[in-house]
């Protein structure tokens, strides 16, 4: 069953906020609004992507994590680590220190997320190969995914319907614990994430799935963490052989989190692509069966550089990436549990389908719906077009689906002002009084005289 509503992974916080309408500027899925001078969110249009997060100059949006103190409510703790978690530390702290200090922080079982990769492009293959409909997307980054879900609903059929790595490497995890007698109840898996959508996407994951990961962590904290721990006492460069670790991970699974780490991999004509408006460009195309050309398959990643651009990534994107590829080039070719792998998972690794989620919906009804819609689309060629963001929304197309659904009037847009003031039926006053409601009564003020007081 899909989840009814998004989980949220990011949160405004309103004493922070300046309502400086950055924010509402570069959300892809005009999710946000400026009233009363702050920020708003509109929860279930929100992908997680971060790039509101990234781009706010006051650090008002704070990321919703998991209390890492959550971890010793079990009794054996494993840590899932994506591999750009070692990457940023470069060759200043080898693997196996990191992997220690990640157990002297309370982790029975430390494991690399993508050591489930080899099992993974096997059954990628086959899936594409069967595939009735391409290209068939790639069903890693979770912005991704509900990028497709809220804005391109039309090509949702496309989505592969095979879980990504981290649901794998869980998977494999509590499977293994069960088989070996462990009490349920008694195993917490973690998981350290790059990026504000991985955390929504355990909490309320698509495809009719419930993810086994008892709780995600932030991934800075965890890195700021270890590089005090590792200033503050000396570890062993070859580390203490911490007990149950698995740091063995393929080169397949050490590219994957790069940009073309899928790609490269799949059979076919396969495209990588990424960044959110790079991904958005694309989707359009598709969409508008502007892409002639065939190809299998995409891999769509919502942030620059893929997951080392991942907005809770501390190390600079380029160098992580290299140090990703260069980690890669001393691995070996096949991660050595990929045959228990291919036992444990091939018979756990599909989701059901995805479903779509109306970015606007106005009505339950789909005869009132369709009224309304075509209400929003007669206004929109009134408004005036050009996406000022006078109005507190992001773009005149937003502003006329808030009409409709009463969420705004016209008279918020300033050039309707202007008009309804000249034909005589707006007064200046009540003009001002909107525009209050929106940007707050400070903008109102004049500040030279407040300077000068
Ligand atoms: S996380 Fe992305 S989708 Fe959500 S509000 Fe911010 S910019 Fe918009
Ligand atoms: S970017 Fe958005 S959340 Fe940040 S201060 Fe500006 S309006 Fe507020």
């Amino acid at each position: 069953m899909e989840h009814n509503t998004f989980h949220k992974a990011l949160e405004i916080q309103r004493e922070l906020c300046i309502g400086c309408s950055h924010c509402i500027k570069v959300c892809p899925t005009e999710a946000l609004r400026v009233s009363g001078g702050k920020a708003m969110l509109y929860a279930d249009w929100c992908i997680d992507c971060g790039r509101c997060f990234r781009i706010c100059p006051s650090r008002a949006i704070r990321v919703v994590d998991d209390d890492f103190e959550n971890i010793f409510s079990y009794k054996y703790r494993v840590l899932l680590v994506p591999a750009v978690f070692y990457a940023q530390f470069g060759k200043r702290i080898p693997r196996r220190v990191i992997n220690d200090i990640l157990g002297d922080m309370g982790f029975s079982e430390v494991c690399t997320v993508e050591q489930c990769a080899d099992t993974l492009v096997d059954e990628i293959n086959d899936y594409v190969r069967k595939a009735e409909e391409k290209p068939v997307v790639s069903s890693f980054c979770p912005a991704v995914i509900r990028l497709i879900q809220v804005r391109f609903p039309s090509l949702i059929d496309r989505i592969m319907l095979l879980l990504p790595p981290i649901e794998v490497t869980a998977q494999y995890y509590v499977r293994k614990w069960k088989m070996s007698g462990g009490d349920p109840s008694e195993l917490g898996v973690f998981y350290l994430t790059p990026c504000i959508a991985k955390i929504a996407a355990v909490k309320s994951p698509v495809g009719g799935y419930e993810s086994p990961i008892s709780g995600v962590i932030n991934m800075d904290y965890v890195y700021n963490k270890v590089l005090l721990a590792y200033k503050n006492k000396k570890y062993p460069e070859e580390g203490c052989g911490t007990e149950a670790v698995n740091d063995a991970v393929s080169s397949k699974g050490l590219l994957w989190p790069l940009t073309g780490g899928e790609a490269s991999q799949v059979e076919g004509r396969a495209l990588s692509i990424d960044g959110m408006s790079n991904v958005i460009e694309f989707l359009e195309k598709l969409e508008d069966e502007e892409i002639e050309e065939p190809i299998d398959y995409l891999e769509l990643r919502g942030c620059d550089e893929s997951c080392p651009g991942g907005i809770l990534v501390q190390g600079n994107r380029f160098l992580v990436a290299d140090n990703l590829r260069n980690m890669a080039a001393e691995a070996p070719d096949t991660h050595r549990l990929s045959e228990e792998y291919k036992q444990f998972c091939s018979a756990y690794i599909k989701m059901d389908a995805v479903e779509p989620r109306s970015m606007v919906k106005y009505d339950k009804d789909i005869n009132v719906a369709i009224k309304k819609m075509e209400m929003a689309g007669m206004l929109r060629k009134i408004l005036p077009d050009i996406d000022c963001g006078a109005c507190g929304a992001p773009s005149c197309e937003a502003l006329a689906a808030d009409i409709v659904r009463e969420d705004a009037s016209l008279n918020n847009c300033i050039f309707m002002q202007a008009r309804f003031e000249k034909e005589g039926s707006l007064q200046v006053s009540e003009a001002i009084d909107l525009m209050e409601q929106v940007w707050g009564k400070d903008r109102f003020v004049n500040k030279e005289q407040t300077n000068n007081e």
